[in-house]
């Protein structure tokens, strides 16, 4: 059994326990779960299909030994090393295609993640997640290890008007609706999918004390979030830094990991067809929004 006592504070003993998570998607986003375990998360449900290859190591937290294990597989001995009270149920397979007791068991969690980089499946996952009206966030990486992106479907959000990972990456939507086709792999190096999990796992876990109601786990992070739930951290001081693009104003070499939360950017009459947010709906925002900032999505 772990000693906590490190955490005291932080985290807050009774809202960890109580709340599970689903993983989907086991590559770059491995050490996430591990780190939640250690945070005294009850439950993880994590789905992949996938199994460690040779080239895995590299990239994520997988070691040489685990070559050839199905990486949810992996993950669970790997969790069960380092916090036994933490009840992992890894499971093996396309999320769209489970048997309905899987997928009743990935969508029954307090929170779920959707850490694929698949673009058809993270479509289907935001369907899904306004559908059965649960709470999801979207983490990945930009190709050259640019920049880290983090979105959110949120309920409240969606319930206020703001709308969902759909209306967010609108524009993302409107690139594959007009024949974007991602390229079959992107080579991307360990710290980008850190820097995302770490991001994220500041944010998953003011999250759950949030909606616990407690003061620890610096609830105000994902308060805010919620507000206007598409994080961006730059991680090349040039990315999108030219005069007619997102981080305009704060020009290379002037900040580093600058990180901004971005507003919608919706076309008049755009109706989301995932979340049913229209923008002249949307109410207010808590954070007053730049005027500046508004151009960009
Ligand atoms: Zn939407």
């Amino acid at each position: 059994m772990i000693d906590f006592k490190r955490l005291d504070g932080l985290i807050d003993p009774d809202v960890m326990p109580h709340a599970s998570i689903a993983g989907i998607g086991a590559g770059g986003a491995a050490s996430l779960y591990p780190n939640l375990a250690r945070l005294g998360i009850g439950k993880l449900v994590l789905c992949d299909f996938d199994v460690v290859s040779e080239t895995n190591p590299a990239t994520q937290a997988y070691g040489a030994h685990e070559t050839g294990r199905y990486k949810v597989h992996a993950l669970a001995d790997q969790i069960a090393a380092i916090n036994p009270e933490c009840k992992v149920t890894p499971i093996v397979g396309k999320v769209q295609s489970l048997r309905a007791d899987n997928m009743t068991r990935v969508f029954d969690c307090s929170l779920a993640l959707a850490m694929t980089d698949d673009f058809m499946v993270q479509a289907w996952l935001n369907r899904e997640a306004c559908a059965r009206k649960i709470d999801m966030v979207f983490a990945g990486g930009y190709p050259s290890g640019a920049a880290v992106e983090i979105v959110g479907t949120f309920q409240d959000a969606i319930a206020a008007g703001r709308g969902c990972q759909r209306c967010y990456t609108f524009q993302r939507y409107q690139a594959f609706a007009n024949g974007y086709q991602e390229p079959p792999s992107i080579n991307s190096q360990i710290f980008q999918a850190e820097l995302r999990n770490a991001l994220l796992g500041h944010l998953i876990v003011s999250l759950l004390h949030l909606r616990a109601g407690s003061a620890l786990g610096n609830p105000e992070l994902a308060r805010r979030f919620i507000e206007d739930p598409l994080l961006i951290t730059r991680i090349d001081p040039a990315y999108a830094a030219a005069s007619d693009e997102a981080f305009s104003d704060t020009p290379e070499s002037f900040e580093l990991f600058t990180s901004r939360q971005w507003p919608r950017d919706l076309p008049p009459g755009f109706v989301c067809a995932d979340c049913g947010a229209a923008p002249e709906a949307a109410t207010g925002h808590l954070i007053a929004a730049n005027p500046e900032e508004q151009k960009h999505g």
